[in-house]
C-alpha cells in the first residue's frame, strides 16, 4: 500500500549539523521503511565541500571545548540526555520507522544509550603519578585527541551513536558523526538537538553514502576514527587511516558461541538465551549466533526454544505486540535468505520458522536450525540474522575448542547452573566478553570490544575514554 502523501517525510524536514547550522544536501537518501518496503522519507545527503565544513567548524570549536573542565562538559553530556529522554517516544517511532526494531525496543536504546551516556560522563579520568623520588616527579596526562569521525552501521544507530559521542565529548574532542545511509534519520534528528545544548562546531552530523565515511577515514585533519560495523568495513577503514596514522577504535562483527552444559536448566534459561539470538531479528553485534548444547539436554532445550519462537510474533514494530520486526534492509534480507536456502539444500533439520513469507516487509521468521556441519556458513559465518543453528556436544572441552574456532573474538557465553564451572570455562573463551548465564549484559563502566577480528580497542569504562586521548607525559626534575 502507498504510503500516504501527507506522511512522506521529506528532505526539508531532516538537516544536516554543521557549525551549528541546519543545512540542505547536494543530493538526497531514499529512506525505506523495511516493514513495508516503502520510501517514507527523504534525507539530505552531505557532498566532500559539506564534509570540508564540518571539519573545518569541529576544528575550530576545538579549542574553547577542550579547555572546559570534565565536570562542563559532563554537565552538558548530561543535559543532551534529558532532552533526549524527554523526546523518547517520537525519536523511537523515527527509529521503528527507519530500522524496523519494534517500538519498545527504540525507546529503550534512547534510555539504555543514555543511561551509558550519563554514566561514561561521571568516570574520573586522574592524572596518574607514575613516578616521584628526590631527583624527579613522573606524571601521566591524558589530553584530548581533536576532531573525532563517528561512523555507526545501522543495526543501533541511536544506542551506537551515543555511545561514541559521549566518550568523544565528554574526553574533550569535537565530532563529525556519520549514520549509516540506510537509517540517517535519528541521527540527523540527534544532530539537531544537540545544538540546544552544545556549542557550535562541537557535534556536526552528515548523512550520505558509503564514500563519506571513506572521505572520513581519508582527511588529514580528523584525528581518530571511531567506527562501528562490520569486518570487511573496519579493515578497510584501518588501512585508510593509516595514511594519517590516525587512531582507531573498531567495533566490529561477531559470531558469538553460547554453550549449555549438561547441568542447566533448559526451561529456565530458555527465554534469556532465546532473546540474547534473536533480539532486534538477530542483528546485534553480540547476539549469539551459534548454541553449542551437551546432548543430555539438547532436546528439552531444542524443544524449549521453539516455543520460545513460536511465541514470538514477527510484525511491523510499530505494533506494540510486536516483539520481532523486519530484517533492516534488502540487502541483509537476500543475504540471510541465502544461508537459510544453502542451509536447507545442505541437509539441515529446521525446528521452526524456515519459510520466508511471501509480503511485503524483509521479514524472516525465528528460525532455529540442527544437523549442521561446523564449517557451513550459518555456523563460521556471521549471519546477522533470525536464522541460529544448534550443535551438539558430548565432551564440554570439544565445545569449547568449536566455540573458539573462529576468527570472531567479540563475545560468548557459558550456561550453567554451577557458576564457578561456568567462569571457569568462560575463562578460556578467546573473547573480548565472556558471560555466565546471561549474554549481552554491558554497561558505562565495563570495557566493551573485541578479541581476535572483532575488533580493534574497547568502548566504554575508562579504558573506552582513554582510547579517545593522547597519553601525555610530564616528566620534571626536582632542583
Ligand atoms: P558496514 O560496515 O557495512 O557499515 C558501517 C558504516 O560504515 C556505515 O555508516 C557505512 O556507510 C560506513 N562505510 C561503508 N564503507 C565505508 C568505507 N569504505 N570507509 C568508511 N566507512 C564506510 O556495517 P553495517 O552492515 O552497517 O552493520 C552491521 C555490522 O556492524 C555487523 O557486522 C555487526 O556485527 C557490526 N556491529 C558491531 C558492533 C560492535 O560494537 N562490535 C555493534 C553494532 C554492529
Amino acid at each position: 500500500m502507498a504510503e500516504p502523501a501527507a506522511r512522506m517525510q521529506h528532505q526539508r524536514d531532516f538537516a544536516l549539523t554543521i557549525d551549528g547550522q541546519f543545512v540542505a544536501g547536494d543530493e538526497t537518501l531514499d529512506v525505506i521503511d523495511p516493514a513495508t518496503e516503502e520510501v517514507f522519507a527523504i534525507a539530505p545527503a552531505a557532498g566532500r565541500e559539506h564534509l570540508e565544513q564540518a571539519v573545518a567548524a569541529a576544528r575550530r570549536a576545538l579549542r574553547a571545548w577542550r579547555a572546559l573542565s570534565f565536570e562542563e562538559r559532563a554537565e552538558l553530556i548530561r543535559q543532551y540526555s534529558v532532552l533526549l529522554r524527554e523526546r523518547k517516544h517520537e525519536l523511537g517511532e523515527l527509529l521503528t520507522r527507519e530500522q524496523g526494531k519494534p517500538i519498545g525496543q527504540s525507546v529503550a536504546e534512547f534510555e539504555r544509550g543514555t543511561a551509558q551516556a550519563d554514566g561514561m560522563a561521571g568516570i574520573e579520568i586522574p592524572v596518574e603519578v607514575l613516578l616521584e623520588d628526590d631527583n624527579r616527579r613522573i606524571e601521566l596526562h591524558y589530553r584530548p585527541l581533536g576532531v573525532v569521525g563517528i561512523i555507526t552501521p545501522w543495526n543501533a544507530p541511536a544506542a551506537l551513536a551515543l555511545g561514541s559521542l559521549s566518550a568523544a565529548l565528554y574526553t574533550g574532542n569535537t565530532v563529525v558523526l556519520k549514520p549509516s545511509p540506510y537509517t540517517p534519520l535519528t541521527t540527523l534528528r540527534m544532530g539537531e538537538l544537540a545544538q540546544q545544548v552544545f556549542p557550535p562546531g562541537v557535534v556536526n552530523v552528515l548523512a550520505a553514502g558509503n564514500d563519506l565515511g571513506q572521505w572520513m577515514t581519508e582527511h588529514p585533519d580528523i584525528d581518530k576514527i571511531s567506527f562501528t560495523g562490520s569486518v570487511a568495513t573496519g579493515k578497510k577503514v584501518l588501512a585508510t587511516a593509516s595514511e594519517t596514522l590516525k587512531r582507531v577504535t573498531l567495533e566490529l562483527g561477531g559470531n558469538d558461541p553460547a554453550i549449555v552444559l549438561d547441568d542447566a536448566d533448559p526451561q529456565a534459561i530458555a527465554r534469556s538465551l532465546f532473546f540474547a539470538c534473536f533480539v532486534n531479528s538477530g542483528q546485534v553485534c553480540m547476539a549469539v549466533k551459534r548454541i553449542y548444547a551437551h546432548e543430555s539436554v539438547y532436546e528439552e532445550l531444542c524443544s524449549a526454544l521453539v516455543d520460545e519462537a513460536n511465541a514470538a510474533r514477527v510484525g511491523n514494530g510499530l505494533d506494540p505486540d510486536t516483539k520481532l520486526g523486519p530484517l533492516q534492509n534488502r540487502m541483509q534480507y537476500e543475504k540471510v535468505s541465502e544461508i537459510l536456502e544453502e542451509t536447507k539444500n545442505n541437509g539441515a533439520t529446521v525446528l521452526t520458522g524456515g519459510e520466508i513469507p511471501d509480503r511485503p516487509g524483509y521479514f524472516i521468521p525465528p528460525t532455529l536450525v540442527t544437523d549442521v556441519d561446523d564449517d557451513s556458513r550459518i555456523v563460521s559465518e556471521e549471519q546477522f540474522g533470525p536464522v541460529v543453528p544448534i550443535l551438539k556436544f558430548t565432551d564440554p572441552e570439544d565445545a569449547l575448542r568449536r566455540a573458539n574456532d573462529t576468527r570472531y573474538g567479540l563475545s560468548g557465553s557459558v550456561w550453567t547452573s554451577d557458576p564457578a564451572r561456568g567462569k571457569a570455562l568462560a575463562e578460556r573463551m578467546e573473547v573480548g566478553t565472556a558471560w555466565v548465564n546471561q549474554h549481552r549484559a554491558v554497561s558505562a563502566y565495563v570495557p566493551f570490544g573485541g578479541a581476535k577480528q572483532s575488533g580493534l580497542g574497547r568502548q566504554y569504562s575508562i579504558i573506552g575514554l582513554k582510547g579517545y586521548m593522547e597519553p601525555k607525559v610530564v616528566s620534571v626534575a626536582k632542583q
